[in-house]
């Protein structure tokens, strides 16, 4: 058993340093690799199937919502950027041009997307004539590129994947609703998929996306208690339908604009999925996406009828539709165990020969490290149904341990204490943009979301009288 260990020992402590531990979780489990290319990735197999099932799981949510998948070029005309004045200056600093092809200089340069409003937009314009050709629901995967000074895997990299919906509606009344209908979908995909509760509401004008009239988001607590923005819907108003001219006719026959909104998540959920449920052994995947839900590791494999007895559950296990891998290595139990904790498959299966014999199988759920007796005589569903349990059981650790780290302040003072407890905190303000910098400033903490339906008496700043209850938080 000198091999126990092994693989806790190679990975940071998680309470002594984070970012270590998160950079190890993310190499040492085989999800992602570094590119050639300063700040770019290489996903790795265990890290694109957990991609996978995150499209698959969202897919089947945009259908019902009536989006329709499609695909738009990489490369987009310089020229569609300075359409929109918000929209060019938020992304100028980061983009990539292509200005050579073909062994000579281009006529006009080329960016290669950081985001496709305006590739999206232009082509809407064509595609939407009539009030019939409305809602417009269009949906893309996609890979963008963003020029980061900082990089870190699955959190920020130059190059990451996502899908970015867009949609073109005949009100603005259908427009906004339609964004806030994305937000209660993500909201819904994050506790009932990932099992990260999220704080979603508005964004300040200052933490807006570039050209929107609304951005609202979604705001996660990671371990550290930073706040992982995970996915933000936008309502655009028409400042994207008349900068690209996305005009129909209405049913009086008179020339109207559409109002368009814009959704996205990408890869760094997975980077939240990490830092959410992450513990000291490694990574804590949430069955709904984890590539492997439940591994049967051989108790004296070489013992007769053992092998035999473990492939028979897994055709049973895989029939039912769970993903289940049979590790039947000639590592010891004990190395075995760490490593498929540390990789955060949510369920273990030991299977012996004195369990064969009493017809039964011992269960270890990852996330609590709890074992139990289950019998092989009706396995499928007893797996399935422990499965589910950890699933709800990670949302609501997570959220205890989110709650927990809830605070109030009334002043800068107390706005900086409770972040560098770790905490978000919940302030009064007055709604002027000198507060809100200041609070930046001083404090490295920035209004992640106004919490709704709250009130406080006073500005955090200025001691004005406030407006609004904002969360205030570091964030990623
Ligand atoms: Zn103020």
């Amino acid at each position: 058993m000198a091999k126990e260990g092994q693989f806790v020992e190679q990975i940071a402590d998680i309470n002594a340093d984070f970012p270590q531990w998160y950079t190890d979780v993310v190499l040492k489990t085989k999800l992602v690799d570094y590119g050639p290319v300063k700040g770019t990735m290489v996903i790795r197999p265990y890290g694109y199937a957990i991609w996978e099932n995150i499209q698959e799981q969202l897919n089947a949510r945009f259908r019902k919502a009536g989006v329709q998948n499609a695909y738009f070029p990489l490369l987009i005309p310089m020229s569609y950027f300075t359409k929109e004045a918000e929209h060019v200056e938020g992304f100028a600093p980061e983009v990539a041009v292509v200005t050579h092809a073909g062994g000579e200089e281009l006529a006009e340069p080329l960016a290669i997307r950081p985001t496709s409003e305006t590739i999206i937009g232009t082509m809407m314009s064509k595609w939407v004539q009539s009030y019939r050709d409305l809602p417009l629901k269009v949906n893309q995967w996609c890979n963008v590129m963003r020029w980061e000074k900082t990089t870190r895997p699955f959190l920020r990299t130059s190059e990451f994947l996502w899908h970015e919906g867009h949609t073109a509606h005949a009100s603005a009344e259908e427009a906004e609703e339609f964004a806030l209908q994305m937000l209660g979908v993500y909201k819904e995909f994050m506790e009932n998929c990932l099992a990260i509760p999220v704080l979603t509401g508005r964004k300040t004008e200052k933490e807006r996306f570039a050209g929107a009239v609304a951005t609202y988001t979604m705001e996660a607590m990671m371990r550290d208690g930073k706040s992982l923005q995970s996915g933000t819907s936008h309502y655009m108003g028409q400042n994207f339908a008349k900068a690209f001219e996305i005009q129909y006719q209405g049913q009086e026959g008179n020339l109207q604009t559409a109002y368009t909104t814009s959704f996205g998540v990408s890869t760094r959920l997975i980077g939240a999925i990490i830092m959410t449920h992450g513990d000291e052994r490694g990574l804590l995947l949430p069955p709904v996406v984890a590539p492997t839900q439940c591994v049967i590791v051989p108790i004296a494999a070489r013992k007769g009828g053992v092998v035999e007895a473990c492939e028979k559950l897994k055709t049973e296990l895989e029939a039912a539709g769970v993903r289940v891998a049979f590790d039947n290595t000639d590592n010891s139990p004990g190395w075995k165990f760490n490593e498929w904790e540390m990789k955060g498959v949510p369920v273990r299966i030991e299977l012996g020969p004195r369990d064969i014999e009493a017809g039964k199988m011992v269960c270890a759920r990852r996330d609590t490290l709890e074992k139990s007796e289950l019998s092989l005589s009706n396995a499928a569903e007893s797996v399935k149904s422990l499965l589910a349990q950890v699933q709800k059981d990670m949302l609501e650790a997570a959220r205890a341990r989110r709650e927990s780290r809830i605070v109030y302040a009334d002043d800068m003072a107390g706005i900086l204490a409770g972040v560098e407890e770790g905490n978000f905190v919940k302030a009064g303000w007055c709604g002027c943009r000198a507060c809100e910098d200041k609070i930046k400033e001083e404090t490295a903490a920035t209004a992640r979301v106004y919490a709704e339906g709250e009130t406080r008496e006073t500005c955090a700043v200025c001691g004005e009288k406030a407006k609004h209850v904002i969360v205030y938080a570091r964030a990623y």
